[in-house]
């Protein structure tokens, strides 16, 4: 049967004593598409994925595999490839020999092993490495020879939990493009778990974004950034600040709104008609205006906080609380604590939030 989701997650629940881990995960991913698990720690990404690799029985609900029903087959046979945080390489085996593992496995004769090892490894930058020992890699390299062995035999989807967590940052950042461009260039599909939510924006076609074993939103990264749909999608996604209001009225212009600090504005056409409500605002959306513009709201600077490529400044709103995110280009001329302000953002980057 051909299908165009390489795995359906079918009412997937999983249950450790009276911890529900996973929580009626119902889920199609789209073959060849990069897809990141996102969420606190505790969330349930790592379970939820030990049962797609068939390390955890789910207690309730089924996983297919390009359609097949793979929810009861041990790991060994279903055609996964795993890369975790710690590499997990075999520390007495050769680089080739680790990355031959999965064929001498699958009983591959010796020519095509010898050609698919190297052809890995060069993918992966790493010709030449054969003889080294685990032990006399860098972090990075040992990586890239998980990640070689992970996808050497051809499985139908690669699944990577924290892949690059004990990476330093600079390693880290060039790894997520190293592996985003092998992914395409493979055109296989990746199910990725991390916690730390740039690397997800960076990296994927779609991101699901988990807390207390639920799905709380799926989408492409700008949608689930810019259109968040709860305020723990809103939060956990970047910075934001919560606008609390009341709904005073539905004008002609449009619903009108009322700030905890009394200061009303037009709200977004698809609010409910809930008496009250919150509204997500990026720091980033938020502008400095001429004093002079109309419509633009005054406030005062509390805090500024350089952070190279941006500032971050805490503005205190007619007794509300912002903070506003600048870029570089405009920093030099921005005022210092304590000084007068004008601020202006756009009606369409005002979010409403379910909760
Ligand atoms: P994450 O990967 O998002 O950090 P986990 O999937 O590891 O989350 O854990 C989800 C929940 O399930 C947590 O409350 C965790 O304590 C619990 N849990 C995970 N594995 C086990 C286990 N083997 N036994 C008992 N509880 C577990």
């Amino acid at each position: 049967m051909t299908t165009s989701h390489v795995i359906e997650l079918k009412s997937l629940s999983k249950t450790f004593g009276n911890v529900k881990a996973v929580s009626d995960i119902s889920l199609d991913v789209a073959d060849g598409s990069f897809t990141s698990f996102i969420g606190p720690s505790g969330s349930g990404k790592s379970t939820l994925l030990s049962m797609i690799a068939g390390f955890d029985q789910p207690t309730s609900g089924t996983i297919r595999l390009h359609g097949k029903d793979v929810s009861k087959l041990p790991s060994s046979e279903r055609n996964i490839g795993m890369v975790f945080q710690n590499y997990a390489l075999f520390p007495h085996l050769s680089v080739f020999e680790n990355v031959a593992f999965p064929l001498r496995v699958r009983n591959m004769d010796a020519r095509t092993l010898t050609s698919r090892v190297h052809e890995a490894l060069e993918s992966v930058g790493l010709k030449g490495f054969e003889a080294r020992w685990p032990k006399q890699l860098s972090g990075g390299q040992q990586q890239r020879v998980a990640l070689a062995r992970a996808f050497v035999f051809g499985p139908e989807v690669l699944l990577m939990d924290e892949p690059l967590g004990a990476l330093d940052k600079n390693l880290r950042e060039h790894m997520q493009s190293e592996i985003k461009a092998l992914q395409r260039r493979l055109a296989v599909s990746v199910i990725y778990v991390t916690h730390d939510q740039g690397e997800a924006l960076a990296m994927s076609d779609n991101v699901v974004v988990m807390s207390d074993g639920r799905i709380q939103q799926v989408g492409a990264p700008a949608e689930v950034y810019r259109r968040p749909q709860s305020k723990f999608v809103a939060q956990f996604l970047g910075e934001t600040n919560l606008l609390e209001y009341d709904l005073v009225s539905r004008g002609l212009s449009g619903p009108i709104g009322r700030l905890a600090n009394g200061a009303a504005f037009v709200l977004p056409d698809n609010i409910t008609d809930a008496a009250s409500g919150t509204l997500s605002l990026r720091p980033e959306e938020i502008e400095f205006a001429d004093p002079a513009e109309s419509g633009c709201r005054h406030a005062r600077i509390e805090e500024t906080v350089f952070l190279g490529d941006c500032m971050r400044c805490r503005v205190d709103y007619q007794g509300l609380p912002l903070w506003v995110k600048l870029p570089a280009t405009v920093m030099r001329s921005v005022p210092r604590v304590g000084q007068n302000v004008a601020l202006h953002w756009n009606e369409a980057s005002l979010v409403p939030l379910d909760d």
